[in-house]
């Protein structure tokens, strides 16, 4: 067992870090208080490769292992956790399942332009009446010749302000509940096709996150993802590799506050010495450092399996519901190792302990990784 990264994974680690403290972390703080996502980042990110790291070169990918790609996602959300859950959607969920999934056609026509640098992704399977119990869902596909009609909303569909291509996931037929969900790849231009305003949210402010409407909009039969009756399928597995990615997000929303904590205990001066010197400090510290280092070795070890092929989906769960409670507790602990001015919007720790709290809820609560690690063990 080796527990060190390759030579060109750390050169890689090394080129992610800089890309996100030249280009991301300078507007973080303004993307959130206008509560809007920077399209210039978004073209930014395009060019530089940052959303198709590990799928292959032939459709203009970067052909990096997961592993690499959670590399990113940490370094990324170091900086902006809305920039991690941005890459997240469109790589993990939008991008896996036409790559896990779709046609080779399909491959070359709708996500060619989704990894080499043209289209955005997003990804549509929560509705306001179905979360957690996706067997909720409304939205129905009906087959009209050679399209079918979709009808139907959905809910908190991240980058939809933006991007231009859903993976939807609808109802072919109601009778048979989950086992009639299908998933089709829908262009959101697309007539029939209403995205709301961005939903107010308590962090990752500046992700778009929207209600999205169909009406009546109509897809090629040549975009249904693999057959009728596979949409249930192709969302787990989807989910699956997105949780690699948010523990990875997990761990680098932690370990930014940490190394802001780390450069202000250093400087800040009480009782006539910086408050580094204090023993509670120096543990709190050691503390947070140890949990945010098992988390991302967790982190690794759900993204090796993936990258081997191997079962992950317990690792996957496992990863993302530790990764999301030691983001909580040790963004906290960072705004209490500030102060009152952990407290002030000035200082990131503060966006950081509100943008921690999103990843013990998006893709599967912690109730639900709960549910799919009892269930891998049997329980
Ligand atoms: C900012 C943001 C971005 C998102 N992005 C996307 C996206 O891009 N695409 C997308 O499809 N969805 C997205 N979501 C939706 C997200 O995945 C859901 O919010 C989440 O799965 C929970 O569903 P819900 O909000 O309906 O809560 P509910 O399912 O109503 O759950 C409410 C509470 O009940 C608990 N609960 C539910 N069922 C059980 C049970 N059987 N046992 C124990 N407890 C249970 C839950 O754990 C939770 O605590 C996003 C959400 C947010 C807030």
């Amino acid at each position: 067992m080796d527990f060190k990264l390759t030579k060109p994974q750390l050169l890689q680690q090394e080129l992610f870090r800089k890309f996100a403290e030249t280009e991301i972390k300078p507007i973080a703080k303004d993307m959130d208080e206008a509560e809007e996502y920077s399209l210039d980042l978004v073209a930014k990110l395009q060019k530089a490769g940052m959303f198709g790291i590990p799928y292959s070169r032939e459709y203009g990918g970067q052909g990096a292992d997961v592993l690499t790609y959670t590399l990113a996602m940490e370094e990324v959300s170091k900086v902006d956790a809305s920039t991690g859950i941005t890459m997240s959607v469109h790589t993990s969920l939008c991008c896996s399942c036409i790559d896990q999934f779709g046609s080779e056609e399909q491959k070359h026509t709708h996500m060619r332009p989704l990894i080499d640098g043209t289209a955005i992704g997003c990804y549509g399977l929560t509705e306001p009446g179905a979360g957690t119990d996706a067997g909720g869902c409304q939205t129905v596909a009906v087959l009209d010749g050679d399209n079918y009609i979709i009808n139907g909303s959905k809910v908190f569909t991240t980058n939809s302000g933006f991007a231009d291509t859903c993976i939807v996931f609808a109802l072919t037929d109601k009778s048979k509940g989950l086992r009639g969900l299908s998933a089709f790849i829908v262009d959101l231009h697309s007539e029939g096709v209403t995205v709301s305003a961005n939903i107010e949210r308590m962090g990752i402010r500046a992700a778009s996150n929207c209600e999205v409407i169909y009406e009546n909009v109509s897809v090629p039969v040549a975009n249904l993802i693999g057959k009728e009756g596979m949409g249930f399928k192709i969302a787990m597995v989807a989910l699956d590799g997105g949780r690699i990615g948010i523990g990875a997000q997990s761990v680098g929303i932690a370990q930014g506050a940490i190394d802001e904590a780390l450069k202000y205990v250093k400087e800040r001066k009480q009782f006539g010495k910086t408050i580094n010197k204090f023993q509670n400090t120096q543990f709190k510290l050691a503390e947070c450092q140890t949990k945010v280092d098992a988390a991302r070795l967790m982190v690794w070890r759900a993204a090796v399996a993936k990258d081997n092929h191997e079962a992950y989906s317990k690792e996957a769960a496992m990863c993302k519901l530790f990764g999301s409670e030691v983001a909580n507790e040790v963004t906290r602990v960072c705004v209490q190792l500030l102060g009152g001015y952990g407290y002030c919007r000035e200082y990131p720790v503060e966006r950081a302990m509100r943008d921690a709290k999103i990843t013990e809820i998006y893709e599967g609560t912690s109730e639900a990784m709960k549910m799919v690690i009892s269930g891998a063990m049997k329980v």
